[in-house]
């Protein structure tokens, strides 16, 4: 390594003249040296620390501050959203579930989880905790609500679609036609036997009609029994799924066979007097889960409320019944 030469300039001479400074004295210059410019440089990182905002800084300040009011307008945004989930909610547990008789969806299902708070310790360190956590919660609990929603939709299309079916199925118009319930002859319950006379429990209703009159099917179906029945004589037995069954009696002619898929309305016979019977009548059965049930509650497809309470009173008529 080549050895420094040190000049200094002599305003006398006008001229730089070469020294030979001590070691020592070179160490003190060049400390002095050091010293003075760490001095500066501190000074001056100081004044720029606490004086001037520098670029990058001011840059990420103002980010910041977008952020929190984006933070904002999502929590705002958020609160509407919940409160529309809310009233999505009310409306499955107060009406379509009601409707499609589904338990309504407690509470604590749809906002399971969302009271816990060791989920956002993370977030408790941010600098605007507060906001951010209020927003997350917020956000949570309706991907949770909308969750539960989603399930309890696909739950409720499902049971509409059984329902529909169900309502085809289930009996629910009268067998014969009987526009001003003329045909009413005798209903379900306790009544005088007509041959016997003696009380015995009838279970079904008589529909008094000439021989010949169109039997229809009450619901969709399949026919189970077609042929001769001991004290039925002619007589139908239908299928209609769900629990129910329905039988058709005393008819002069069959007009199905067993195993006939059956739509509600669709002729299976005419009226008659066979078998065990006074005269041309139709006598006719719903049965529900083994059990003779009365058919008077069957009829909701084709009589009104006053239609319902006329037939009431006459098929409660003792005298009329014709087995
Ligand atoms: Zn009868």
């Amino acid at each position: 390594m080549r050895k420094k030469i040190f000049y200094v300039y002599n305003p006398h001479t006008l001229s730089y003249e070469r020294v030979f400074p001590s070691l020592r004295k070179r160490i003190f210059t060049a400390l002095r040296h050091l010293i003075l410019g760490f001095t500066l440089g501190i000074l001056f990182f100081f004044v720029f620390y606490y004086f001037v905002d520098p670029p990058r800084e001011r840059l990420l300040k103002q980010e910041n501050d977008k952020i929190e009011a984006q933070y904002k307008i999502l929590s705002k945004r958020l609160d509407q959203l919940l409160k529309v989930m809310a009233d999505i909610q009310q409306r499955d547990d107060n009406l379509y579930r009601v409707i499609l008789q589904a338990d309504p969806i407690d509470a604590s299902v749809r906002n399971a989880g969302i009271g816990n708070m060791t989920r956002y310790t993370e977030l408790m360190k941010l600098n605007d905790a507060d906001l951010v956590v209020s927003t997350t919660r917020k956000l949570d609990q309706l991907a949770r609500q909308v969750y539960v929603q989603s399930n309890s939709l696909d739950e409720l299309v499902k049971l509409g679609q059984t329902q529909e079916d169900r309502l085809k199925c289930i009996p629910a118009i009268q067998p014969v036609s009987n526009k001003d319930l003329k045909r009413t002859a005798s209903g379900y319950g306790l009544r005088i036997d007509p041959i016997y006379k003696t009380r015995k429990f009838h279970e079904g209703m008589d529909f008094a009609a000439e021989t010949g009159t169109p039997v229809y099917a009450t619901g969709n179906g399949k026919v189970a029994e077609a042929g001769w029945k001991q004290g039925y004589g002619n007589s139908v037995l239908i299928n209609h799924g769900y629990g129910y069954q329905t039988r058709y009696a005393h008819m002069s002619k069959i007009l199905v066979r067993p195993g006939q898929e059956i739509k509600r309305g669709e002729e299976i016979g005419l009226v008659g007097s066979t078998g065990k019977s006074t005269g041309p009548h139709l006598h006719y059965e719903v049965i529900y889960k083994g059990k003779h049930d009365n058919p008077i509650n069957y009829y909701f497809f084709d009589l009104s409320p006053e239609d319902y309470d006329r037939m009431v009173q006459i098929a409660s008529n003792q005298g009329m019944v014709m087995d």
